[in-house]
């Protein structure tokens, strides 16, 4: 893992998150390489960064101006590391975590009750040792998104934080395109996949017009650049960014090299979307 120190002064666009007030860089931090090493499909697997790489790229996506950082309990210890890690930062960032699941080193288990979600809560504010969280997202199973009543008590228990001022933004991280509109009727902000899925195309349309915020999940196909086509992180970027509605693609890595190479392609691929913008209503 190349790990060189970064001398950048440009700072990456924002894109306001929905109707929430917080205006959020358009390439976020994904960090479930910072604490977990099984289970996860990532090519060639996953060698978890010490102490000193981590802090090292945190500091690479401070100067980028990278204000999203994504987490989970289900990410191992990627929460307890990443309160450590924040402590002596004074960067604002916009933490997200979610609640639902549980890893256990082995496996998951998913529990999406109302006194299981504020358990998650009150231990993801311990963890990453903040007064207030970002946001936090419901971690779907794909399944209990599309039962009509199955996210009534998580709900009730995200709301309540959310009235108590420990919780900014609430919302989920879905599967399903069923799941993705069930969840704009409360959501402040929705987590999606989209590949090839035109529903989730429409979905992150309906969230724009309501508001909500849209973060793209696994736009690099979580790590698999073989089936992205050419220049796959550019091409990926600029088809994430080009989707009505979407805010900020959050990209999972542990390589400075890898964080700067997304940063470039994004930037560059909101200069172009503008351009054409331009050009459209210039008729140019
Ligand atoms: P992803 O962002 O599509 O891909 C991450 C993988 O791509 C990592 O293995 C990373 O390896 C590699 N990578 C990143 N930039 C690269 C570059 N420029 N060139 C080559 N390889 C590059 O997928 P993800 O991590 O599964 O999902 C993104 C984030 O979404 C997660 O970190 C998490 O915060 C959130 N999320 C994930 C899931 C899930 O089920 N996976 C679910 C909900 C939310 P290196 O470390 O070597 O860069």
């Amino acid at each position: 893992m190349a790990f060189s120190p970064l001398n950048s002064s440009s700072s990456i666009a924002s894109r306001p998150l929905g109707r929430t007030g917080v205006s959020v860089s358009i390439l976020g931090l994904g960090t479930v390489k910072f604490g977990r090493d099984a289970g996860v499909k990532y090519p060639g697997g996953v060698r978890i960064p010490s102490d000193e790489e981590a802090a090292a790229l945190l500091t690479a996506a401070e100067g980028l101006g990278i204000n999203i950082l994504d987490t989970a309990p289900a990410y191992g210890n990627s929460e307890a590391r990443l309160g450590r890690l924040l402590r002596s930062r004074p960067h604002p960032w916009f933490v997200i975590t979610k609640a639902g699941e549980s890893w256990d080193g082995a496996k998951s288990t998913f529990d999406f009750s109302e006194s299981a979600i504020e358990a998650s809560i009150e231990q993801s504010l311990s963890r990453l040792a903040v007064p207030q969280l970002g946001c936090v997202l419901l971690h779907s199973d794909g399944i209990t998104e599309k039962s009509e009543n199955g996210f009534s008590g998580a709900l009730r228990a995200m709301q309540r934080a959310r009235a108590a001022g420990v919780i900014r933004t609430i919302g989920a991280s879905v599967k399903s395109a069923a799941g993705a509109s069930a969840a704009l009727a409360w959501a402040d902000v929705l987590m999606l996949e989209f590949g090839a899925d035109n529903a989730m195309r429409d979905i992150a349309s309906q969230a724009a017009e309501r508001g909500v915020g849209i973060l793209a999940k696994k736009a690099l196909a979580s790590g698999h650049l073989d089936t992205l086509g050419r220049e796959p992180v550019r091409g990926a970027m600029t088809r994430t960014l080009a989707i009505p509605g979407v805010c900020s693609v959050v990209v999972g890595t542990t390589n400075i090299d890898h964080l700067r190479e997304n940063c470039e392609a994004a930037s560059r691929a909101v200069d172009e979307l503008a351009m054409q913008r331009r050009n459209m209503e210039t008729g140019a």
